[in-house]
C-alpha cells in the first residue's frame, strides 16, 4: 500500500469505528438541548431582550434574564453573565478573590492549575494579599477509570487546615497529562466534602466541560461554577466574556468583586447588544457535539497512524480537548500549521512559537477562528516543549474537524 492509501484506509476504519460513539454523543446533546430550550421557555426570553443598553445599564432586562437564564440551565440558585470579562482567567481570578480575604488559604485538589492561573495565585495575586494557595492532586489521579475516595478523603484530612476557605477543581486537564474530572468523580468528591467539610466553599473552573455530560457542577452542590464564553457556553457566537453560576452568595460576592461592593450584579451595559450571547447558548449543546464528535474521530484516525493519543477514541470524555503526542519540534509545528491551513479563517497564516500573555512557556496556537482565539472553533495549541503534545480542541462543525485533521495527517507524514 502506498502512503495516501494507508491514510485512506485508515479515515473510513475511524468513520466506522466511532459510529456508536457519535450515538451516545447524540444523546448528550439531545438531553442538554432540551434542558437549554425549556429554560428560554420558562425564562420567557423575548426579543427585547437581545438589544443593547448603555451608560450604567440600570434595568437591564437583557443582561438579568441572561443572568437567570444560565443559573436555570446549570441547576444554580443565581448566574453571572457578563461580556465585560476579558476571559476565562479574568472570571476566575474574579471568582478567587470575591471567596477568599487575607489569612484564608485556598486548596486546589486537581493539581497544577492551567498555564494562566499561575501570576493569579502568585506574588502579584493572591498571594500578595496574604492568601495562600497551595496544590494537592487527590482528585486528578484515576486508578482504572475510578478515583480512589478514601485516599482522597486522607489527603483531604491532612491538607485541609483552619485558614482553608476554598477547594478549587479544575476539571478539563490544560496542557497535563491527567484525566478531565468526569461528573461521577464530582458526584463523590462533593458527596465527601459536604458529609467531612461542609463549611467550606467549592469552586469549579468548568472551562472546556460545559455540555460535555448531562450534568453540571451546581447540580452536585459546588458553591461556585465558573467559566469562559469563548469556550463551550457560547456555541461559537458570543463575542467575548464568562460566567458564574452557584449559590447566591457565592455568585453575589462575585458580582462585587467584578463591579463593585454596593453595586452587585444590577450595573453594567453592553451596548452592542446580547443576541450573539443567547443564540450562542441556544445552540451550544450541539456546538460541543461536534466538538466531542470530531476529536473522537481526531483520535481513532491519528491513533491508528501511530500518533499517541490522549483520551482514545471509545473513552468517555468530560471536556473537549484531545491530546496528539507528535514528539519533535518539527511535527508540531507542520501539524499546527496544517491546522491553522485548514481554517476558514487566517488560512494563510503560519503559527510560530512565542511568549503568549499570561503563559510561562512558550505556546504555539493555531486558531483560524471568526471570534479571535475562541477554542469553540477549531484550535490546537501546545507548550513549545517535550514531549511536543497538540491539544487539539473545538470544531463548529465535526466535518471541519475531520477535514483538518485529515490535511494535518498528510502534512506530518508527508504524503
Ligand atoms: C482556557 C482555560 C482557562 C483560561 O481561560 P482564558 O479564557 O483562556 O483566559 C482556564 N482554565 C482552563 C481549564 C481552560 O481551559
Amino acid at each position: 500500500m502506498t502512503a495516501s492509501d494507508v491514510l485512506a484506509k485508515a479515515y473510513l476504519e475511524s468513520r466506522e469505528e466511532v459510529l456508536p460513539v457519535w450515538a451516545k454523543i447524540d444523546e448528550t446533546v439531545m438531553a442538554n438541548h432540551e434542558r437549554v430550550l425549556d429554560s428560554f421557555i420558562s425564562e420567557r426570553v423575548a426579543l427585547h431582550h437581545m438589544s443593547g443598553t448603555t451608560g450604567y445599564g440600570y434595568g437591564d432586562a437583557g443582561r438579568d434574564t441572561l443572568d437567570r437564564l444560565y443559573a436555570r440551565v446549570f441547576g444554580a440558585q443565581d448566574g453571572l453573565v457578563r461580556p465585560h470579562w476579558a476571559s476565562g482567567t479574568h472570571a476566575l481570578k474574579t471568582a478567587l478573590f470575591a471567596l477568599l480575604r487575607p489569612g484564608d488559604d485556598v486548596l486546589a485538589v486537581t493539581g497544577p492549575s492551567y498555564d494562566t492561573l499561575a501570576p493569579v495565585t502568585g506574588e502579584g495575586g493572591l498571594k500578595g494579599f496574604g492568601i495562600t494557595y497551595r496544590e494537592t492532586d487527590c482528585l486528578s489521579l484515576y486508578e482504572e477509570g475510578r478515583i480512589d475516595m478514601d485516599a482522597v478523603e486522607a489527603d483531604l484530612s491532612s491538607k485541609i487546615r483552619s485558614e482553608t476557605r476554598v477547594l478549587y477543581i479544575q476539571r478539563s486537564r490544560g496542557y497535563s497529562a491527567r484525566k478531565s474530572i468526569s461528573v461521577s468523580s464530582l458526584l463523590e468528591f462533593m458527596g465527601l466534602v459536604k458529609r467531612r467539610w461542609p463549611g467550606l466553599w467549592t469552586m469549579v473552573d468548568n472551562c472546556y466541560c460545559e455540555f460535555t455530560g448531562q450534568v453540571e457542577p451546581p447540580m452536585l452542590g459546588v458553591s461556585l461554577t465558573v467559566g469562559s464564553l469563548i469556550k463551550n457556553p457560547g456555541g461559537g457566537l458570543a463575542p467575548t466574556g464568562a460566567y458564574a453560576v452557584g449559590e447566591s452568595e457565592a455568585v453575589a460576592r462575585v458580582a462585587e468583586s467584578l463591579y463593585a461592593p454596593g453595586l452587585g450584579s444590577e450595573a453594567g451595559s453592553w451596548a452592542a447588544g446580547y443576541r450573539d450571547l443567547y443564540q450562542g447558548f441556544f445552540l451550544a449543546p450541539k456546538v460541543v457535539g461536534e466538538c466531542l464528535k470530531g476529536i473522537a474521530f481526531a483520535a481513532s484516525f491519528l491513533g491508528r497512524l501511530g500518533f499517541k493519543v490522549d483520551p482514545g477514541p471509545l473513552e468517555e470524555r468530560s471536556d473537549i480537548v484531545q491530546a496528539v503526542t507528535l514528539g519533535s519540534p518539527e511535527k508540531l509545528k507542520a501539524f499546527a500549521a496544517a491546522i491553522q491551513a485548514s481554517s476558514p479563517v487566517d488560512s494563510f497564516a503560519t503559527p510560530e512559537p512565542w511568549d503568549m500573555p499570561g503563559y510561562g512557556r512558550q505556546i504555539i496556537m493555531a486558531a483560524g477562528t471568526f471570534v479571535q482565539g475562541s477554542s469553540i472553533e477549531l484550535s490546537c495549541d501546545a507548550p513549545f516543549t517535550e514531549p511536543y503534545t497538540a491539544y487539539l480542541q473545538g470544531g463548529l462543525t465535526k466535518e471541519h474537524v475531520m477535514l483538518a485533521v485529515r490535511r494535518a495527517a498528510s502534512k506530518v507524514l508527508g504524503v
